[in-house]
């Protein structure tokens, strides 16, 4: 059992994922400066339409939670704004929880699960860029998932199937196997390209 997706999913929609975790094959996201490929720690998601995607509530996935920190644009992240949600399980794992590009966000405070904490929008790197035309132009939802503070592929956690059931998933539910010799590879690529 996985994770629910954070995403509340309007009526007759299915969650359409446009980019997977792992070396990206954007044009939008080149190469680093020594020629190394550019890595997408997240998985890019949208609900069929720009205007179906933009302001579509963000749930709080976990059982609690709470918003860390809202970080302003900054380099590493090409550009895009993003907030971060801790949830620290009762067995130790520290799962944090990575929204990008959000249009709208709740205050820092602790969430219970179904909690709205921000809502999907376009800020930063997206493609095509908003404008005065369609300022919902590229919306998306980029969600992250870092376990233990390594990046790992949210597909393998979450369940891209479903969202919020109405009741939270019990702790043994929580545990996806974890190839921790991956997650740890990939902190250390991370490292080198920065993130996005
Ligand atoms: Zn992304």
């Amino acid at each position: 059992m996985k994770f629910p997706l954070p995403l509340q999913l309007p009526e007759g929609h299915t969650p359409i994922i446009t980019q997977h975790f792992g070396v990206s094959t954007e044009e939008l996201e080149p190469a680093g400066p020594n020629g190394e490929p550019h890595y997408h720690y997240g998985t890019d998601i949208v609900l069929g339409t720009d205007h179906d995607t933009y302001g579509a509530a963000l749930r709080l996935p976990f059982p609690v939670g709470r918003i860390n920190q809202y970080l302003q644009p900054t380099q590493g992240m090409q550009n895009t704004p993003f907030v971060q949600l801790l949830y620290p399980a009762q067995d130790g794992t520290k799962y944090e929880i990575v929204l990008a590009h959000v249009s709208e966000i709740e205050p820092a405070k602790d969430f219970v699960y179904g909690d709205i904490v921000a809502k999907v929008g376009n800020l930063g790197l997206v493609y095509p860029q908003p404008n005065l035309k369609d300022p919902y132009q590229g919306a998306h939802l980029h969600l992250g998932l870092k376990v233990n503070g390594a990046w790992v592929d949210p597909e393998q956690y979450f369940d891209f199937t479903k969202w919020f059931t109405g009741a939270a998933p019990t702790q043994q539910d929580q545990l996806p196997a974890t190839n921790w010799l991956i997650t740890e590879l990939l902190a250390i690529i991370k490292g080198i390209t920065g993130t996005n």
